[in-house]
């Protein structure tokens, strides 16, 4: 028998900057969840594991869907950036075929069509398929902030992203 679960009501903003997100972050309750590609965190609402009041989309953000290589600042991947952009850009497979093929191996086509890196990182699977080292960007109101990615490990990633 299959048994049917039910994802609680919640507000949903598709904010056009970065600014805006942090604002509403900075708002809002500890139930307030960044949603990229969705393919973790709406799987986790069906199953009850995350309960959300305000779902903040960050997909529409020019500056999260930038994918930029320059030779002496190196790669530059927006949080929105979906893992096939990532798989299909033939500079990231000569410069960084480690990358190419660790995207190859998240999930099939669909998935790797809406989901992200950040959101692979952030969700912090032992599983994750991602490498776990650089150095993401945390922003807040008051500026921005690099942190290991190791950290995602120790702390809860909540704490540390966004
Ligand atoms: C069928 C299926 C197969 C899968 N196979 C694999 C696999 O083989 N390997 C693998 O590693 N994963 C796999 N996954 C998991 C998932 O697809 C990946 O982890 C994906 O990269 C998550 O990205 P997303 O953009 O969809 O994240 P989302 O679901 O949007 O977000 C995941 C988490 O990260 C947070 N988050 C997202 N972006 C940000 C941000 N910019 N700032 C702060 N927090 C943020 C969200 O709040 C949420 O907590 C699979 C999932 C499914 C459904």
């Amino acid at each position: 028998m299959v048994r049917r679960t039910f994802v609680k009501d919640f507000n949903y903003v598709a904010p056009q900057s970065i600014t805006e997100v942090t604002m509403l972050l900075s708002q809002n309750s500890s139930r307030v969840q960044i949603i990229a590609g969705g393919t973790d965190l709406l799987a986790q609402m069906r199953e009850n594991r995350r309960i959300v009041d305000l779902m903040v989309d960050v997909k529409q953000i020019p500056d999260l869907n930038i994918l930029t290589y320059d030779p002496t600042a190196g790669l530059t991947i927006g949080a929105a950036v979906s893992c096939l952009r990532i798989w299909n850009n033939p500079t990231i497979a000569k410069h960084y075929p480690g990358l190419t093929d660790a995207i190859a191996l998240i999930g099939g086509i669909q998935i790797q069509g809406r989901g992200t890196l950040g959101g692979n990182l952030v969700n912090a699977s032992p599983a994750a398929d991602s490498l776990p080292d650089g150095s993401p960007i945390r922003c807040r109101r008051s500026g921005r902030r690099s942190l290991p990615f190791t950290w995602m490990w120790i702390w809860h990633p909540r704490r540390v992203s966004a």
